[in-house]
């Protein structure tokens, strides 16, 4: 009987994932909405009946009904990248010269598809089954969205046929445009104000409470990369044809090229064809085809060498500049602003837009009461890109920059080659101060519980906190009288402060908001000096030997240990017991065995993969270089190694070693 029963409610299994593919990723319908019903409600009831046979992976699993209060971050096994932009026949020859120059391949065949505009998705299978779903995040880790993208109905929980044993496949959940209208015609009949576009939409419904909701929402997922260790295919091309035969939804404009110009054909098709998709697109991706070469050409630190965005030129509209305004960062930066007659353009509403420094202003001759263009490039904020001279009253006169801080008064300073002016009161103006607290606590920083942006200005307002090493000074008693504070507020916030005592040092390095130390300089320079300690001693020359680390950058970090109050502050934190210094266990496997040593990897591998290899020479002290010069130590030859990279080496001298003597060298 069981037996049976099990039977049954598998063979219902696999008929609905079938009409499910056929319906949403096939897009031809072979049974009724009706009859598929019926047939779902039947597997529901057997499956409650028989909780024995549940599986997270039935077809019954995609009406949602899962709670998640809290996603969790997961590290991602493998980093995903942005990718890097290009706006020209120009850039994309530039682009094709470094492939060549990096590979010592002529001729390169490209894939062209189109970029989709939503989320960013890792889904990862294991044995033919989704087991889970992560978001882009900050590309380092993501959040586990997995119940509620399992209410996509284009994502096949169950794969149709063998595939790769195990696999991430990345996509983009997307709102397609009828769904998002018919959302929003909803919303305005409730009563409810309408989103404003259907890229935020699509990724804001990913971190949605309850699933049931999400499963409501008509989200799509397009997919575009496989990533796995050997995959069984040559080409991007066919790796996406066998996604799509295994039951994913891999849009069908996809096309290999074999040179730039019939890449600009493609794009060319398109700029004018994207109207007419159902979906929204906001350019081109081009993709090295051949796996091996991107192998070969691997990642910068921001972006894969083997792939690049082609932008669509961004939409346009005019509209009334009323006035500028002129704000403060919290580096000092002052950052004028177009503040604008409302305009509808591309989706939203546009008020405000960026006119980034004077000599934009000047160059463009912006004006108040002028009617200026304005457009949304790749940035969420939009930007002022020229004046409609015809429309210029006859008693305007030029823009006078400002010349006072807005917040402090100071005057404004600008240094020779910086775009900027900068207020110079970094300890007396109360935006800088606010701001570099407020970022100290920061999602990406030292992350505080308890404690938002308001309640630093209050903070700051009422005197108890001047920079944030005065955080760990504050009191319980002290907050509770303060403004809509509470027992309760007041216990949180001084628990979330003890707590950023355990947050890794590459994060509070961040945190300090030294200026051009992003997250991903902060990570490198954590890992190569270990210890803040060490980097506020570090020079100059010491310190542009770091890999990624320009000159730029290292004055700023030469600046900011320079400073006396900057010097107090780090040895506050110290005494509080902020992490300062990079932990044990992450030294773990960590040598410096091949320290001073520079080595170009290239080729396929057996024991390890590319970016194992990597990893390893960096755990071991030495260092990777893209490019073979007379510094390199040693190339790694694998497999097919470019002949170019071999002919340098020898040239130059420099020692060709194998993988297994590579492993006997650390070992
Ligand atoms: P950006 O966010 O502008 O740096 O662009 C990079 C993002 O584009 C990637 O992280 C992907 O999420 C997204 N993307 C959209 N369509 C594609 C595609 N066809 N190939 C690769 N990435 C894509
Ligand atoms: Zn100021």
């Amino acid at each position: 009987m069981s037996q049976n029963i099990q039977d049954k409610i598998e063979s219902l299994r696999v008929e609905l994932r079938q009409h499910n593919y056929n319906y949403y990723v096939l897009d031809d319908a072979v049974i009724s909405d009706y009859d598929f019903d019926i047939k779902l409600k039947e597997l529901q009831k057997l499956e409650e009946e028989n909780p024995q046979f549940f599986d997270s992976n039935s077809p019954s699993q995609r009406v949602g009904g899962a709670i998640t209060k809290n996603f969790e971050t997961v590290v991602h096994k493998n980093r995903m990248y942005s990718l890097d932009n290009s706006y020209s026949k120009e850039d994309l020859l530039d682009w094709e010269k470094r492939i060549q120059k990096n590979t010592g391949v002529e001729n390169i065949e490209y894939a062209c598809e189109l970029k989709y505009d939503g989320a960013s998705i890792n889904l990862s299978y294991e044995n033919g089954k989704l087991v889970s779903a992560v978001t882009r995040g900050d590309g380092f880790q993501g959040d586990d969205v997995t119940q509620n993208i399992k209410t996509i109905n284009s994502i096949p929980l169950v794969l149709q046929n063998d595939f790769i044993d195990s696999f991430e496949i990345r996509g983009e959940i997307i709102l397609p445009l009828d769904g998002f209208e018919k959302m929003n015609k909803e919303r305005v009949e409730a009563g409810e104000d309408p989103y404003r576009n259907p890229r935020n939409t699509a990724s804001g419904s990913l971190k949605l409470q309850d699933s049931a909701e999400v499963a409501k929402r008509p989200l799509d997922c397009l997919l575009y990369h496989v990533v796995g260790n050997k995959l069984p295919f040559e080409t991007h091309f066919k790796t996406l044809e066998n996604s799509r035969k295994v039951g994913f939804k891999v849009p069908d404009a996809v096309r290999v090229c074999r040179n730039i110009d019939e890449v600009l054909d493609f794009i060319n098709h398109w700029d004018t064809a994207r109207h007419q998709l159902p979906y929204e697109t906001d350019g081109i991706v081009i993709k090295v085809n051949n796996l091996h070469l991107q192998d070969e050409l691997g990642y910068t630190a921001k972006a894969p060498r083997w792939a690049i965005a082609y932008k669509f030129k961004a939409e346009q509209e005019s509209t009334l500049l009323h006035e500028i305004t002129y704000q403060v960062g919290r580096t000092g930066a002052i950052t004028p602003v177009a503040n604008l007659e409302p305009v509808q353009l591309a989706g939203t509403i546009v008020k405000r837009a960026s006119l980034h420094n004077a000599d934009q202003i000047k160059k463009l001759d912006i004006r108040i009461n002028d009617t200026v263009f304005v457009e949304k490039g790749g940035e969420i904020i939009p930007k002022v890109v020229g004046v409609d001279l015809s429309k210029r009253p006859a008693d305007s006169t030029p823009t006078k920059y400002r010349t006072h801080c807005p917040d402090c008064n100071s005057e404004l300073v600008r240094k020779e080659g910086d775009a900027k002016h900068y207020c110079p009161n970094e300890f007396g103006c109360p935006t800088q101060i606010t701001g570099r607290i407020q970022h100290y606590i920061s999602r990406k920083a030292l992350d505080i519980d308890g404690l938002g942006s308001e309640t630093i200005e209050l903070l700051f307002k009422e005197g108890l906190i001047q920079n944030f090493a005065d955080l760990y000074d504050l009191r319980k008693e002290q907050i509770i009288p303060l403004e809509r504070m509470a027992e309760k507020s007041a216990e949180n916030m001084i628990a979330g402060i003890e707590k950023s005592k355990e947050i890794p040092f590459e994060k509070v390095l961040f945190g300090l908001g030294i200026r051009f130390v992003g997250e991903t300089v902060a990570k490198k320079i954590a890992k190569h000096y270990k210890s803040m300690r060490h980097l506020m001693n570090a020079s100059f020359e010491d310190l542009v030997l770091v890999d990624e680390i320009g000159e730029r950058i290292a004055q700023s970090v030469v600046d900011f240990s320079n400073d006396l109050e900057n010097m107090q502050l780090i040895d506050r934190l110290y005494q509080y017991g902020v992490q300062l210094e990079v932990s044990k266990e992450s030294l773990i496997g960590q040598t410096e065995k091949l320290k001073g040593q520079i080595f170009v990897v290239s080729g396929i591998f057996h024991q390890m993969t590319r970016s194992q290899l990597k990893k390893s020479i960096e755990d071991n002290g030495g260092k990777v270089s893209s490019s073979i010069s007379k510094k390199t130590s040693y190339v790694i030859a694998g497999d097919n190694m470019g002949p170019s990279k071999r002919v340098k080496a020898e040239d130059l001298g420099v020692k060709i070693i194998s993988e297994e003597d590579y492993i006997d060298l650390i070992n």
